[in-house]
């Protein structure tokens, strides 16, 4: 099942390319980069400022080609019910992921921009979130890719690749 990637906004053409080869390595399914939309207003939440996922993940379900797997990329602020950010989300029924590139980016924390360390760190959100959509759960080894980011730190601790016990449950 080949993997549609679905730029949400305006989001750096590097950075889509960069996105797409660790898919590729990670699961080895060819990528197909779509034409942007655009950034679902129907997902705002005006009293936080934010975007719920969940409802980002219904948008995305529209574009979404019989018999792929569709990953939006976005460079917005979001959340999940219960939590005060996500770095991304799943529907592992759907085969269908969000991940947002906002709290990835150095800029946003008041230092200067890094292409290549933003690159390294949307390809384990994505590869996390696609990861999610193969049946697999979070992973304890801090160091493989299904670990939770609950912080930037634990993203940038952890893989872009599976670990040794989660590889084997990949089923491609
Ligand atoms: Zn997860
Ligand atoms: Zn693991």
């Amino acid at each position: 099942m080949g993997i549609d990637l679905q730029p949400i906004g305006e989001i750096d053409s590097d950075v889509l390319t960069g996105i797409s080869a660790g898919l590729v390595s990670a699961f080895g399914n060819p990528v197909r980069i779509k034409p942007a939309i655009g950034v679902p207003e129907s997902s705002y939440v005006p009293d936080r400022n934010q975007y719920l996922a969940d409802l980002i993940l219904t948008v995305l379900k529209t574009h979404q080609k019989a018999d792929r797997r569709l990953l939006g990329v976005a460079d917005i602020n979001i959340y999940s019910q219960g939590l005060n950010f996500v770095f991304g989300q799943a529907d592992y029924h759907n085969r269908i992921g969000v991940i947002s590139l906002t709290l990835l980016k150095q800029e946003n924390y008041g230092l200067p921009g890094d292409l290549a360390l933003l690159i390294e760190r949307a390809q384990k959100e994505a590869v996390h979130e696609l990861g999610h959509t193969f049946g697999l759960g979070h992973c304890q080894d801090g160091t493989c890719v299904m670990h939770f980011s609950n912080s930037l730190i634990d993203t940038d601790v952890k893989k872009v690749y599976f670990c040794r016990r989660c590889q084997p449950k990949l089923v491609l």
